[in-house]
C-alpha cells in the first residue's frame, strides 16, 4: 500500500468506527477530500486510491485545479462566496456549503437559472458567534431557511458549521444538528481533520478533511 493510501485506510477506518459506536451506517458519512492549496501528486495519490469527493475553498483555485479531470467527481466549495462568483461557482460545483445571506441567495438563483446548472445548497451557521467567520448566526438560522423557501423555492439539503478553533467542538455540532432538525433538514457538514470522529458521533453526514489526509498545506 502507498503512504497516502494507508493514510487513507487509517481515516475510512476511524470515520467507519465512530459511525458504527454512535448506532449509524457507515455509508451515511461522507468523506469530502479537501484539497485546497494542495500540490498536484497528492492529490492524484488520493484519485487512485478511488477518493471522488472533494471541497475546495475558493472558486478560482478550483477552477484552476478540476475542470479538466471533473468526470465522475463531486466538487464541494465549502469556503466564501462572493456573490460576483456565483455563476462560476453554479457552473463548476455540485455542492454548495456556504449559503449564508440575502444577497447571496439572489445571485445563486440568478446564476442556477443562466447556467441551467443547480448545485445542492447547504446553510452555513456560524454557531459560535464569531465576527470574523462566515456563517448565519444561530438564532437568525431559522428565519433564513423559511426565507430560502419561500422566496428562491431552494430545496435546502443541509447545515455547514466551522467550531470556533479554540473550543471544543460538541456543543457546536450539537446545535447545529438541533437547527437542522427543527428545520426538517437532515445532512450536516461538520467535523475536519482534528475533530471529525467527535463530528460523526453528533451526526455529521459528511466530513471534510484536509490536513490529516493530505498533510500539511
Ligand atoms: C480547510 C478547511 C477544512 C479542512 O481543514 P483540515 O483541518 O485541514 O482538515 C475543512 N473545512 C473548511 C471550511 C476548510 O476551509
Amino acid at each position: 500500500m502507498s503512504h497516502r493510501a494507508e493514510i487513507l485506510a487509517r481515516i475510512e477506518k476511524a470515520a467507519r468506527a465512530a459511525a458504527e459506536v454512535s448506532g449509524r451506517a457507515p455509508a451515511d458519512v461522507t468523506l469530502t477530500a479537501v484539497s485546497k492549496q494542495q500540490p498536484d501528486e497528492r492529490i492524484d495519490a488520493i484519485l487512485a486510491e478511488g477518493q471522488r469527493v472533494f471541497g475546495e475553498n475558493r472558486v478560482q483555485e478550483a477552477q484552476g485545479r478540476w475542470p479538466h479531470r471533473r468526470e465522475g467527481l463531486e466538487l464541494r466549495l465549502i469556503g466564501p462566496l462572493q456573490s460576483n462568483k456565483a455563476r462560476e461557482a453554479v457552473a463548476l460545483f455540485d455542492v454548495i456549503e456556504t449559503l449564508d445571506r440575502p444577497s447571496l441567495a439572489r445571485a445563486l438563483a440568478d446564476a442556477i437559472q443562466r447556467e441551467g446548472r443547480a448545485p445542492r445548497l447547504y446553510v452555513q451557521v456560524n454557531t459560535g458567534e464569531e465576527p470574523q467567520k462566515a456563517g448565519v448566526a444561530p438564532l437568525e438560522s431559522d428565519a433564513f431557511i423559511a426565507d430560502l423557501r419561500r422566496s428562491y423555492d431552494f430545496d435546502i439539503e443541509g447545515l455547514m458549521c466551522i467550531p470556533p478553533a479554540e473550543e471544543p467542538p460538541g456543543p457546536h455540532f450539537a446545535l447545529l444538528r438541533k437547527i437542522a432538525e427543527r428545520n426538517g433538514l437532515t445532512k450536516l457538514s461538520m467535523g475536519m481533520s482534528g475533530d471529525f470522529e467527535t463530528a460523526i458521533r453528533f451526526g455529521a453526514t459528511s466530513v471534510r478533511v484536509g490536513s490529516a489526509l493530505f498533510g500539511a498545506r
